[in-house]
């Protein structure tokens, strides 16, 4: 008989802790936990996934948000930033608007966005120094399962519709950049401490991150062998990412619904296998990947 994971991982059995299906959940861990450690990969999505919200005002600094506090930022950015964010709210929380119809409004509206960014005399020094001013959380428990990822030799990937560089910096700032972590995000392109725009032309939003994998053959290269994944997200839309990947045999998705948002708790048991209410810590993925680990 298999073994019952899902009442043996005791994080996984506390009131803020939803399963559409039990059984499901049940037979994917199995299959993880046999596959071991050499065919998992891990997929984050970075803000309020990895990061925190502040327990008082439900807040935090976002990766994008982080360049606003970089002090060389203009003026004439921070007008931008603001439409850009009165404009993407009722677009990405609008239950009226389709899947579809989101993301190609979205990618409209941040790549017109991303012409602000040109002439930004802002060098990566600066985000770098930023990012240890602003005070930046990670979820309790990040540090400790990144490295154990890391010594296991379990590839991370972080895939964010936010900026790659804010990411990157956060990740030196808590030393957790191991070399079986990549990003792939927004990342800007520098010269001479300006940035000149974003090096990518496909733009990473909340709603297209299962499209970029034709883009990405040197990490599908990496990975090629490991069959199984647990992706981590906090939007709906993260509960797809991995849909592009080849070869992939079981995909174990975990989301995290924060108050703010307008989805329900049913939205997200439709997307994602298992979903943590109001939770401040990744317990609930190591206590899943540890039994990998053994
Ligand atoms: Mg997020």
């Amino acid at each position: 008989m298999s073994t019952n994971y899902v009442k043996l991982i005791e994080e996984l059995n506390n009131p803020h802790v939803h399963m559409s299906d039990i059984t499901k959940v049940n037979n994917l861990i199995c299959s993880i936990v046999a596959g071991g450690k050499n065919n998992l990969q891990m997929i984050f999505d970075f803000d309020r996934t990895m990061t925190k919200l502040n327990e008082q005002t439900n807040t935090h600094v976002s990766s994008f948000e982080l360049l606003r506090h970089c002090p060389s930022i203009s003026p004439k950015y921070l007008k931008a930033e603001q439409e850009y964010i009165d404009n993407y709210c009722p677009i990405e929380y609008n239950r009226a608007i389709s899947d579809e119809e989101k993301k190609a409004l979205l990618e409209k509206l941040w790549m017109d966005f991303a012409e602000s960014l040109k002439g930004e005399p802002v060098s990566y020094e600066e985000i770098l120094e930023t990012a240890t001013k602003v005070e930046p959380t990670l979820r309790d428990g990040t540090e400790k399962l990144l490295a154990d990822l890391n010594k296991t030799n379990i590839p991370v990937l972080v895939v964010s519709g936010g900026y790659g560089d804010s990411i990157e910096a956060i990740f030196k700032h808590f030393g957790v950049l191991y070399p079986n972590v990549n990003i792939i995000s927004n990342f800007f392109c520098f010269d001479n401490g300006v940035i000149q725009g974003l090096k990518n032309s496909f733009i990473i939003n909340s709603r297209n991150k299962n499209d970029l994998w034709s883009m990405q053959p040197d990490y599908l290269n990496l990975i090629m062998d490991r069959s199984n994944i647990v992706v981590v997200g906090d939007s709906i839309g993260d509960a797809g990412v991995a849909d592009g990947i080849p070869n992939v045999k079981n995909i174990l998705k975990i989301g995290f619904k924060c108050k703010r948002t307008n989805e329900t708790l049913s939205d997200f048991l439709k997307v994602f296998d298992v979903v943590i209410e109001d939770s401040h810590t990744l317990n609930v993925i190591q206590g899943i990947v540890k039994h990998i680990f053994e």
